[in-house]
């Protein structure tokens, strides 16, 4: 025991974790990332990671940051403002845009950044935030820091939204919802959202960190997907996930992301995303576009796990990479986790404050690069567990 106030401080919050089932633990990859990966000596297969097309440990991808590291060097040197600002992040922002149908993009240090960013420039005090209840913790820090009004909408419930809106006037009100949903891997009832907005005279914001790569024509999202690019005011894409690189970006008209640059205080105030990553991230994005197999196999995947799922008699919702498998309380999910674990399957318990209290699941995530046999693989160990009915 420390006798250091900030220490025991630490011990004691430690201990009431661990008394709840909610302490958590780094374990450190000791190899790259991909569909197997060795833990504390041993191989497993991951089903936990967010690189749905297995980009993350692509060698072309590592090449092209290569290149940009052998001539540049590792550091960015300052932020974008100072001298931060490279060709390769102007290169990758003009690929960005492309991609998205947007008229403009702006690369940021990652999502959680990004989020921060956009809440706090576009509303302030004054103002209203209408935030879907299982928003990420990046939306909620997001809404908090802008000092505007918070009011969370029930999740997915376009009735309620419309109920809020009508209820709640303000001179700046922004709609922020997920387009695929972190834990749950559903999707935003977004066109119903977007007419709502519009009605009512409202902003929208969608994350697209988890449908990018994933839905829509050339992976380009979800709102790509339902012909909604035009009506969405500002979209934020993640380059750490299908993308399989690091960062993140926002996508909006010419003057939302002039705005951005002047005023959001993640971009102005943070070294700059180096630049050897843009360039393995831009390499990303061209792969994804140039390569449909890549979300073939990826869609090919769900689909034959999830029909696995309700063999197994287990809930298995729409077709989407992240599968959310119910467990009830931490103790229920570390437990499962823990058998998967014995039998060789990375699949991380997920418990509070990251979902609400009572609903400790199981997230899996499907990756193109898994094999048939490692899906057959984990239902199998699946079909062995005990589960909250
Ligand atoms: N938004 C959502 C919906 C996310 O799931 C995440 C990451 N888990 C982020 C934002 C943050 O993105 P990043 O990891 O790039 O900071």
């Amino acid at each position: 025991m420390s006798d250091r106030p900030v220490a025991r401080w630490a011990e004691s919050a430690l201990r009431d974790l661990s008394v709840r089932g909610l302490r958590r633990h780094l374990e450190p990859l000791q190899c790259g990332q991909g569909a197997r990966v060795t833990v504390g000596g041993r191989s497993y297969l991951n089903f936990s990671s967010n690189d749905y097309l297995g980009l993350a440990g692509d060698a072309a991808l590592a090449r092209r940051a290569a290149e940009v590291l052998a001539t540049d060097g590792l550091g960015s040197g300052a932020s974008r403002l100072v001298v931060g600002d490279t060709l390769h992040h102007r290169a990758l922002e003009t690929v960005l845009a492309d991609w998205l149908g947007a008229p403009a993009a702006l690369v940021f240090n990652g999502g959680y950044a990004a989020n921060l960013a956009v809440i706090g420039t576009l509303v302030g005090p004054g103002d209203i935030v209408f935030s879907d209840a299982l928003n990420h913790a990046s939306i909620i820090d997001g809404c908090r820091l802008s000092r505007a009004r918070v009011v969370i909408v029930p999740h997915a419930d376009p009735a309620a939204l419309d109920l809020a809106l009508a209820a709640h006037p303000a001179p700046r009100r922004l709609v922020v919802t997920e387009s695929l949903f972190s834990m749950d891997g559903d999707a935003a009832p977004l066109s119903a959202i977007v007419d709502l907005c519009e009605h009512h005279g409202a902003a929208l914001y969608v994350d697209e960190a988890h449908a990018l790569g994933v839905r829509g024509p050339d992976g380009a999202g979800l709102v790509a997907e339902l012909g909604l690019a035009d009506r969405v005011d500002v979209r934020m894409g993640t380059l750490g996930k299908a993308v399989g690189a690091f960062g993140a970006f926002v996508a909006a008209e010419e003057p939302v992301i002039e705005w951005l640059v002047n005023r959001a205080r993640p971009l102005i105030y943070a070294t700059s995303l180096p630049a050897e990553v843009c360039s393995g991230a831009q390499a990303g994005v061209e792969r994804i576009r140039s390569d449909p197999a890549l979300r073939a196999g990826l869609l090919s995947n769900i689909r034959y796990f999830t029909t696995g799922l309700r063999a197994l008699g287990l809930p298995a919702g729409p077709e989407s990479p992240i599968v959310p498998i119910p467990m009830g309380t931490p103790e229920q999910a570390v437990r499962a986790s823990t058998r998967l674990r014995e039998a060789g399957f990375l699949v991380k318990p997920i418990r509070p404050p990251t979902v609400p209290d009572g609903t400790s699941r199981l997230r899996v995530t499907l990756s193109a690069a898994h094999h048939s046999s490692d899906l057959d693989g984990l239902l199998g160990a699946l079909a062995d567990l005990e589960f909250p009915r």
